[in-house]
C-alpha cells in the first residue's frame, strides 16, 4: 500500500483538545510515517529535517552551549566545519582531529563521519565512545544498511537524506536518530521552536525512495567495487580511496588543472556535485574545499548505469588529465 500524503498544516481539535496531530510544525502524519521507517533502519527514534544541514544545526543548538568546543573529523564533510566556524559568534569553537584515533581532550561534543566524505577514513568508534563527550556520527555515505552509529555507542546518527536515502536528486532532507528518550525530546522541542521542519511532500517522496534503498545501494556498491579495482591500477590515478563498501570513491590526479580537465570530459557520468543518487557524478572537490584536501582530488559517486559504460567514460576522461 502507498503512503498517504497529507499536506494539511492544521487538524481539528478532538473534543476541544489537540489530538495526535494539531499543527504541522509539531508533527505531521506524512513525516511521522517516514520517521518510523527511518528509525527502524537506524535502530532508534528518528527525526526528519528539511536538509542534512538542518539536522546538524538542530543537533548543535540542542547539544552544544556557548563556549563549547566541537571536535570534528578532519577532511570529513566540509559543511560541518563551515557551519561551526560560522557559529563562532555564538560561542562555538571548532577543533578538527584525525578520527582514526581518539577525539581530543576537552571536547564538549564529538562529530565523526563513517566514512568521511571525501577522504573516506573510518572513525575509531571505540575511542569515540570512550570519550566523555556525547558523540554524533554522520553516516550519510554508509547509509544505515552498512553502518548504524547507534550500535557503535554513538548518541546520535545523522544523515543527509538528500543523498542515497532519497536517491533521485529530487529533494533535500536530513535525519537525526537517537535511542536516548530525553535527547529525542530535546531535539524535537528545538525542531519545533526553530521551525526546522521537512514538508509533507518531502517526507512522502523520501519515504517512496526508501522502498528501493536496498536494491539501489547494493547495485551502486557492486559497481563501485569494480570501478575502484580498475582505478587502482590506472596510470593517471595517484591515490585511490575506497573503504570497501558503499558507492563513493575518491582519487587524486596530478593537480587541480588535471582534475578540471577530467571532470569536463565525462559524458555518461554527470559533472555535478552531490552523491548517492541513481546518476553517477564526478567532480573536482578543490573548488569547494580548497587546501583541506589534495588539489587533484576527484570524488566519484557511482549510480545505477551499466558498469562497462561507466568505466569506458572514466577511461576516456582520464586520458585528458
Ligand atoms: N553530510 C554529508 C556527508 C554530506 O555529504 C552532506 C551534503 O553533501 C551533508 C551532510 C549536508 O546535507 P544537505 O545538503 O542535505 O544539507
Amino acid at each position: 500500500m502507498g503512503v498517504r500524503l497529507d499536506r494539511s498544516s492544521t487538524w481539528p481539535y478532538e473534543d476541544g483538545e489537540p489530538g495526535r496531530f494539531s499543527y504541522a510544525r509539531d508533527n505531521h502524519p506524512t513525516g511521522v510515517a517516514c520517521e518510523e521507517t527511518l528509525g527502524a533502519l537506524d535502530g532508534g527514534v528518528a527525526l526528519l529535517f528539511p536538509s542534512g544541514m538542518g539536522a546538524v544545526t538542530t543537533v548543535l543548538l540542542t547539544m552544544a552551549h556557548p563556549g563549547a568546543t566541537i571536535a570534528v573529523a578532519e577532511a570529513a564533510y566540509y559543511g560541518h566545519a563551515q557551519l561551526i566556524s560560522h557559529l563562532e559568534p555564538w560561542g562555538l569553537r571548532l577543533v578538527e582531529f584525525d578520527q582514526t584515533g581518539p577525539p581530543p581532550d576537552g571536547a564538549d561534543l564529538v562529530l565523526i563521519e563513517s566514512p568521511a566524505n571525501p577522504i573516506l577514513t573510518m572513525p575509531d568508534f571505540e575511542a569515540a565512545a570512550a570519550h566523555p563527550a556525547p558523540v554524533v556520527c554522520d553516516a550519510t555515505v554508509a547509509s544505515p544498511l552498512r553502518v548504524r552509529p547507534l550500535d557503535h555507542g554513538c548518541d546520535v546518527a545523522l544523515h543527509s537524506a538528500t543523498k542515497v536515502l532519497a536517491g533521485h536528486d529530487d529533494l533535500l532532507a536530513g535525519v537525526a536518530t537517537t535511542r536516548d528518550a530525553d535527547l529525542y525530546e530535546r531535539l524535537h522541542l528545538m525542531r519545533r521552536r526553530t521551525g526546522m521542519v521537512a514538508s509533507a511532500d518531502t517526507a512522502w517522496l523520501l519515504h517512496r525512495g526508501l522502498r528501493t534503498l536496498a536494491v539501489r545501494f547494493e547495485r551502486q556498491e557492486a559497481t563501485a567495487r569494480v570501478l575502484a579495482g580498475k582505478l587502482t591500477s590506472h596510470p593517471t590515478v595517484q591515490t585511490l580511496r575506497y573503504p570497501g563498501f558503499s558507492f563513493l570513491i575518491s582519487f587524486d590526479v596530478a593537480d587541480a588543472d588535471a582534475a578540471g580537465r577530467v571532470e569536463r570530459a565525462v559524458r555518461v557520468i554527470e559533472n555535478a556535485t552531490s552523491l548517492g543518487a541513481v546518476r553517477s557524478k564526478l567532480e573536482s572537490r578543490h573548488r569547494w574545499e580548497g587546501d583541506r584536501i589534495p588539489a587533484g582530488l576527484m570524488r566519484l559517486s557511482v549510480g545505477l548505469e551499466d558498469p562497462e559504460d561507466l568505466w569506458a567514460d572514466l577511461e576516456q576522461a582520464l586520458a585528458q588529465a
